[in-house]
């Protein structure tokens, strides 16, 4: 499901809460331990912070990256895995434990798993195999969407971006085998290297199955030949980020204008669409696309693509043979790991997305705490009073839309920990019989979960991320963000541990400040305070917003990731905006607390360089070459070290900790910053 959240992290990472500055005679001090005195805080701040700690700590080899939001996420998993095998020995008829337990068991299961082989698939593969024309294969392929095999194109139900009372189903581009259309077409040494790679991925998914060498070949260059026909038309990740440009609401009836030869009205019943007459189309030229691929390519190609995407879908849950050829192209090849991570951690990480919040429900039962909460809501509403005093006194925006941004910011809705109300998994049907089966049913009920939201009221109650998740993010539709307790842990210690400054500027700063700043940032300012995507701004206001961020997205252009990759300014901008406004009002914030009054020293350092050295902790995170690569291509978070030394040239409180004279690299002299927020 395409969910338009922002979220703090691409995938995964990082987090925690605040204290008072107890620290002194306790542990080591986790800020000095890591620095890398070496490197001067004026040259590269990411690695004086960071560095020391990375030196000592090199990526695992079943890791892509190795930092802060692994080790969280090590201490999220002993709490998971003890839970999960609690569940397992209960051995119970019914209800949530039963459920975890199932699944915690038919995932760990290789004796039976190995055995299967590819059988738990074989219904499917027979029913594809069967396949006649393009109407049966297009019939084909939206069945499939109901479990999970998304084949040809992207759909889901959320908010209508126009409407937010209101559920709507929205088709987006889709239906490709790599991370997005740029792997298609990019010239770079990495990209081609996996553009030449994937068919030769294709063709062992196709030997598998039983088909001989050569065959196997054609059948992967065709695959290939028809993913790069609707690469060809799907759109940049930069240009999904225009929400306009991306909303065009339609008619069912008047979908054959766009596609002629699909008749729309009859799959999308059977995908579940009901009670709504329209649709909301993002990318009408794919699907233009979509009805010329469908209506000229070979039969046997179209069943051959689905066959292979149903296969690769649930690979990770298949015996070695598939889950290792997963494992070599997507992890290996795409994001440099050099051996698989161990099978538990993989189920814990299938069983998340099956059905995280169940297991939610038994980890704050063990794990959250109530103290915790309530600090946490107290520094929400301190971020939200200090944007508040900056955004009155901005001199570039006008009194007409300052009063709106501000009735925006007042009504931002705060959700801390976990959900008031579950959701309701009694009807998933689990067993212990099949790892991949439990993965299909999951989607399934996933899928029949959204589908039946269309026509009724929204729920503004709910949470798309798991208590235990370590992340956050803002959602335009609601105007909310939302702060999960699993980004509560901070590894190795209590929370009573660590001084307001060093959490002001790792959490306050890094996580609570950027999700509140990504309601104002080039995307999510486009939506007013009820969640609707309408402009509220002055069209000079507007301009003097895209002139300001523009100069963030040029400092970004210019930045090289990898070999001579550059960073991307414009799809990372809503990022980028959200990092620099969270430490701005972050350290506005931290201003008016004792710590930051006091003026007290610990391990030789003052509050206000603590701060930053907190916020450089929350990214403390060391990339293969590989996974930069890959999260410049498709995602719209830059790589860790851009985001402290990226966003901190334009903060003035960073020049003054560290004394940042025009020498240093990190320098930007006063007209050469942002001046946003
Ligand atoms: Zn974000």
């Amino acid at each position: 499901m395409n969910k338009l959240l922002f979220t703090v992290l691409g995938a995964s990472l990082f987090f925690t809460c605040c204290q008072s500055p107890e620290n002194k005679n306790v542990k080591m001090d986790i800020l000095k331990n890591n620095l890398d005195t070496t490197v001067a805080p004026g040259e590269d701040f990411f690695s004086y912070g960071n560095g020391g700690w990375v030196k000592q700590n090199p990526i695992p080899a079943d890791e892509t990256s190795w930092g802060i939001g692994q080790l969280v996420q090590r201490e999220l998993y002993d709490r998971l895995l003890h839970i999960n095998e609690a569940a397992m020995k209960k051995d119970e008829k019914s209800g949530t434990t039963k459920q975890i337990g199932d699944f915690w068991a038919a995932g760990m299961d290789t004796v039976n798993i190995e055995k299967q082989g590819i059988t738990p698939l074989q219904a499917e593969l027979d029913k594809i195999n069967a396949l006649q024309n393009a109407k049966d294969v297009m019939m084909q392929a939206v069945h499939m969407h109901g479990y999970g095999a998304n084949v040809f194109f992207d759909e889901g139900v959320q908010q209508d971006e126009k409407n937010s009372d209101a559920y709507a189903y929205h088709m987006q581009q889709g239906g490709l085998g790599m991370p997005n259309r740029d792997y298609y077409f990019e010239t770079d040494a990495r990209s081609v290297k996996i553009r030449e790679a994937y068919p030769v991925y294709v063709a062992t998914i196709f030997k598998l199955m039983g088909v001989d060498s050569a065959t196997a070949k054609t059948k992967a260059a065709a695959v290939m030949a028809l993913e790069t026909k609707l690469a060809e038309k799907s759109r940049k990740l930069e240009d999904l980020r225009d929400p306009y440009k991306n909303y065009n609401k339609m008619a069912i009836a008047k979908l054959k204008t766009i596609s002629p030869n699909i008749e729309w009205p009859l799959y999308l019943k059977e995908i579940g669409v009901a009670h709504v007459d329209s649709v909301i189309i993002g990318q009408p030229e794919f699907y233009k696309q979509l009805d010329v691929v469908l209506t000229t390519e070979n039969i046997q190609v179209l069943k051959d693509y689905l066959a292979f995407h149903l296969v690769r879908t649930f690979s990770p849950y298949l015996s070695k043979p598939y889950a290792d050829a997963n494992f070599n192209f997507y992890s290996g090849l795409l994001r440099g790991a050099k051996e698989q991570r161990p099978r538990w951690k993989r189920v814990l990480d299938a069983e998340e997305h099956a059905m995280g919040e169940a297991l939610g429900q038994l980890f704050v039962k063990e794990y959250f705490n109530e103290k915790a909460k309530k600090r946490y809501e107290d520094i929400v509403e301190n971020i939200r009073a200090a944007y508040k005093e900056r955004m009155e006194k901005l001199d570039w925006m006008s009194s007409e839309t300052k009063q709106k941004a501000l009735h925006k910011l007042a009504a931002i809705t705060k959700k801390v920990g976990y959900p008031d109300k579950w959701k309701d998994f009694s009807a998933m049907k689990t067993g212990r019989a099949s790892f991949a089966t439990n993965m299909m049913q999951a989607n399934m009920w996933w899928n029949n979960y959204y589908m039946s939201k269309l026509g009724k009221p929204v729920d503004r109650s709910e949470w798309d991320m798991s208590p235990q998740t370590y992340n956050a993010y803002y959602n335009p539709s609601n105007n909310e963000i939302v702060l999960p307790a699993g980004m509560f842990t901070v590894p190795g210690y209590k929370d009573e541990e660590l001084d307001d400054a060093l959490v002001y500027g790792y959490a306050a700063a890094s996580t609570v400040g950027h999700e509140i700043t990504h309601g104002f940032d080039d995307e999510g300012r486009q939506y007013d305070e009820h969640g609707n995507l309408s402009n509220w701004w002055t069209k000079k206001d507007e301009e003097e917003f895209n002139k300001r961020a523009d100069v963030l997205v040029k400092q970004f252009n210019n930045m090289v990731a990898v070999d001579t990759i550059h960073l991307r300014g414009k799809q990372s901008l809503g990022e980028n905006l959200a990092d620099l406004g969270g430490l701005l009002i972050g350290y506005d914030a931290f201003m008016k607390t004792d710590c930051y009054k006091k003026g007290d020293k610990i391990s030789g350092m003052t509050p206000a360089q603590r701060f930053f050295l907190g916020y450089a902790l929350s990214w403390m995170i060391e990339i293969r070459p590989e996974q930069i690569a890959n999260q410049v291509h498709s995602d719209v978070h830059a790589p860790a070290k851009f985001r402290v030394n990226g966003p901190l040239p334009n903060v003035p409180g960073f020049y003054e900790a560290f004394g940042i004279k025009p020498a240093d690299k990190m320098y930007l002299a006063d007209t050469a910053r942002v001046h946003l927020w």
